[in-house]
């Protein structure tokens, strides 16, 4: 069904598609729930399939789309959680990289450097608010609903990051807070259920933290 797209890491670490013993029945299960929605995205916005591989990749991101349309997903990333939480947006985001055409973006020479990682992060904000439309497309969710969830779900990333509990994963603001504002920035229809992110160096962090913790039950974790 699906083969890597190069050697190394992938071939050595892999892979769990369909049918692949090395995912739990759980974990299987989300990934066809996944599958099902990707066909359904990439169908509206009339690009290639995509294909999912499972396995272990290096740095914090949970997931990523390479050249070709794979996505890459580590294994935990399809672990059941608590109910009323969900990792959809770590999807959303990598098929928003998909279909706005990210995943052939070339890695940059050393003199470029500086310049891609500007333009890389200019990427990964595109993609967050891209991912709003993918989760109302995919999940058949309301602009409003899909919103929520991806503000949430940079809330518990930035959490989870001024924590240490994660890493910011390549490509990405160094500060969690300029995505949760970009993505806030992008839909002002919604501001009534948005909170701006105090920026670092913030000293009162903790009590916008707090407040969030007491008013979001919403969605779960990770980095893409
Ligand atoms: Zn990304």
């Amino acid at each position: 069904m699906s083969r890597p797209a190069g050697r190394g890491v992938w071939l050595a670490l892999l892979l769990a598609l369909a049918g692949c013993t090395h995912l739990t029945p759980a974990q299987r299960t989300q990934l066809h729930l996944w599958e099902r929605v990707a066909k359904r995205v990439t169908a509206h916005y009339e690009v290639s399939a995509v294909t999912f591989l499972v396995g272990a990749q290096d740095g914090p991101g949970g997931g990523a789309v390479r050249p070709g349309g794979i996505i890459t997903i580590r294994p935990d990333m399809l672990e059941p959680l608590p109910a009323g939480q969900s990792r959809d947006f770590l999807l959303a985001h990598e098929l928003a990289h998909w279909v706005l055409g990210h995943a052939y973006r070339r890695p940059p020479d050393e003199a470029a450097t500086a310049t891609w990682e500007v333009e890389q992060q200019r990427r990964e904000l595109d993609a967050n608010a891209e991912a709003v439309k993918i989760l109302a497309v995919g999940w058949h969710w309301t602009e409003r609903r899909a919103f929520f969830h991806a503000h949430a779900y940079l809330w518990t990333y930035r959490r989870g990051v001024v924590a240490r509990q994660i890493g910011v994963p390549a490509g990405h603001p160094p500060d969690p807070c300029v995505e949760i504002n970009d993505l806030i920035r992008h839909y002002p229809a919604y501001r009534d259920i948005a909170e701006n992110c105090p920026s670092w160096p913030e000293p009162r962090w903790v009590e916008h933290v707090g407040r969030r913790e007491s008013s979001l039950s919403a969605p779960a974790i990770d980095a893409r």
